[in-house]
């Protein structure tokens, strides 16, 4: 089996202007690769998938390399909106009615076990990106409340899990000072942060557990050998044992028609300028992170320095708006009409992969000697991490815990090669219409 990587679309490039470059201190420069070398496992992307499963596989006696096209965090890990969110991208309601009562409280587990798996890498090694509890989800139109309340009863009920708390329409305002919403659900197991800041701390880690991270070193090919996989990157010819692909939204066709089952969408953020705690407290009183409850959803939250860090809108073409700043302000301008005052210093976007089902595609090839895990569907601050540990327990045979993933059936994102784009492009002008009409 070779893949040989043949069409990319352009990464996005205009992360001069991201705010976690600005905040974050500066990891140093990484080597390229110079020579051919052998390695037991080879990692492909250093984002949060492939920096966690590096860590959570070291010191086992196995050389850990990890080859990054760009620079370590350069993807959505160092990009995203910051939201450590507990479940999956889909409830518990989804999840039971396909998988059953078991399997779905699998997966409940996994998504709290994802959350405190990076809560705990940040105490052990003491990295600071400003992790602060909470994230609100509030509802747009009059009928959230019902599901809100559902949702409680239902995971108390069935899941013994009572950690949420309610706000209805008269106090909901008193939480997050917008007049857009009706209704709200606080989750305490959930976090927000700076995810380049987490990205550049756990990278750190690994590089002091003498893992190699080379950057500038795009992998183009990669050949079954039957006892190990050949990489081809600038050039040279990396020779492992096993190989990880954790390349997510920035995948293109390195594994063929791999990345049928997901569609790359972009996804853009705006920082305003700081506006001071006093503000701050007054739009968001507990400094949770928020995420409403449309189909095109917002998400915001202030940043350790009181910006506000607003994201939403999203484009599945392969290139970037230009205007991503508007793009994205018209939006935060409607939830806080008096943040127009502020200025926005800060826009970028990222690639993200979505699944037909929303969950994580987790899978093998070239008999098991290749792993992938990818298409966390938004929700994968967490779940990348959390996959990177499901990947180090199937390599080191201590779980099957992997597998449940890989048992998952993803369909294909319907239209092939050329279909696909206009297609998903058409299922995101009705839902943005039935967003609309929602609000009436
Ligand atoms: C704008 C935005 C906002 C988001 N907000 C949130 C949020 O608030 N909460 C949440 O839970 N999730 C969010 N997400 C999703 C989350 O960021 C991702 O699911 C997660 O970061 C994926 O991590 P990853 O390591 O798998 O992929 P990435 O971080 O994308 O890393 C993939 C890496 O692979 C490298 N690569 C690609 N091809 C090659 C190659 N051929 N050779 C070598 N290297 C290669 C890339 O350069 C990149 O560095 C957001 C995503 C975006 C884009």
């Amino acid at each position: 089996m070779i893949f040989t990587k043949k069409r990319t679309y352009k990464q996005h490039d205009n992360e001069k202007d991201s705010f976690y470059k600005y905040s974050a201190k500066k990891l140093p420069d990484q080597n390229k690769i110079t020579e051919s070398f052998s390695t037991d496992i080879c990692i492909i992307g250093a984002g949060l998938t492939g920096i966690s499963s590096a860590l959570h596989l070291a010191n086992n006696g196995l050389k850990i390399t990890i080859l990054e096209a760009n620079k370590v965090g350069a993807g959505a890990s160092g990009r995203n909106g910051g939201q450590l969110g507990i479940g999956m991208r889909k409830d518990q309601f989804f999840l039971e009615k396909k998988f059953g009562f078991e399997r779905a409280k699998f997966f409940w587990n996994i998504g709290l076990e994802a959350v405190q798996t990076v809560t705990n890498l940040i105490k052990k090694y003491q990295i600071d990106c400003a992790l602060t509890q909470g994230i609100m989800h509030v509802g747009n139109t009059k009928k959230d409340y019902k599901y809100f309340l559902e949702e409680m009863n239902h995971m108390e009920k069935k899941y013994d899990y009572s950690n949420y708390e309610y706000f209805d329409y008269k106090n909901i305002k008193d939480e997050v000072a917008s007049a857009r919403y009706y209704s709200g659900i606080l989750s305490k197991d959930s976090y927000h942060l700076n995810p380049l800041k987490l990205t550049y701390g756990l990278a750190e880690v690994c590089i002091e557990n003498n893992i190699k991270i080379f950057e500038n070193s795009p992998v183009d090919k990669i050949v079954d050998k039957h006892s190990e996989v050949h990489i081809h990157t600038n050039n040279y010819i990396i020779k492992s044992k096993k190989i990880i692909v954790a390349c997510n939204g920035y995948l293109d066709d390195l594994l063929g028609s791999t990345r049928d089952f997901f569609m790359p969408i972009n996804n853009y953020i705006i920082a305003t300028e700081p506006i001071g705690k006093t503000l701050a407290k007054q739009l968001i009183k507990r400094n949770c992170g928020v995420i409403d409850s449309r189909f095109m959803i917002d998400y915001y939250r202030f940043s350790e320095d009181y910006r506000l860090l607003f994201g939403g809108p999203e484009t599945i073409t392969s290139k970037f708006v230009k205007d991503a700043k508007n793009f994205v302000a018209k939006r935060m301008h409607k939830v806080f009409p008096e943040i127009k005052r502020y200025k926005i210093e800060f826009s970028w976007g990222g690639t993200l992969a979505i699944s037909v089902n929303r969950l994580p595609i987790l899978g093998y090839l070239m008999s098991q000697k290749l792993i992938y895990s990818h298409a966390y569907s938004g929700h994968g601050l967490a779940m990348s991490v959390m996959a990177g540990k499901l990947i180090s327990e199937k390599i080191l045979d201590k779980s099957n815990r992997f597998d449940m993933f890989n048992q998952i059936k993803h369909l294909k994102i319907p239209g092939g090669n050329i279909l696909r784009r206009p297609i998903y492009s058409s299922a995101i002008i009705y839902y943005r219409a039935i967003d609309f009409l929602n609000r009436l």
